[in-house]
């Protein structure tokens, strides 16, 4: 047995709480959300869907640009695709090189980091989760310099 509101355990034969005087339950509800902020980090399957996609969709588009320049460099003739895939790959250089920055520069095995920068657009992934988790974390974590 539960009371609803110091939340204190009873054993069975108490009907009511010796604090607060109310009526005990058998089952404690839930502890409500003081705000929206901290719910939304209890759904990490949620937030990691969309961060997963964000690092998903430009990867696909940047490899399946990259075979077709192997296979079908027809392709190229357009415009479209040719600028696409430039934009993409400066993108993809750019955020290796700054995600290897990081790893150096803040975490202590950088060397997982690093090496997972080499995976296309995975810098999207370092931005949106690893970045503020690391900053969260930064100034009482052995872990984490
Ligand atoms: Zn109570």
């Amino acid at each position: 047995m539960y009371c609803p509101q110091c939340r204190a355990e009873f054993r069975e034969g108490f009907t009511r709480c010796s604090d607060c005087g109310i009526e005990l339950v058998e089952v404690l509800p839930p502890v409500a959300p003081n705000s929206s902020e901290p719910a939304e980090n209890e759904r990490p399957d949620l937030a990691s869907a969309r961060y997963f996609l964000a690092w998903f969709v430009p990867m696909c588009v940047y490899l399946l640009l990259l075979f077709a320049y192997s296979f079908r460099p027809v392709l190229f003739r357009n415009i479209f695709i040719t600028v696409l895939f430039i934009s993409l790959h400066i993108a993809e250089v750019l955020g290796m090189f700054w995600m290897m920055y990081q790893a150096v520069r803040h975490e202590r095995r950088f060397g997982r980091y690093a090496l997972l920068a080499m995976v296309p657009f995975m810098f999207v992934w370092y931005s949106l989760v690893r970045v503020p988790l690391r900053k969260e974390f930064e100034s009482d974590s052995p872990f984490i310099r």
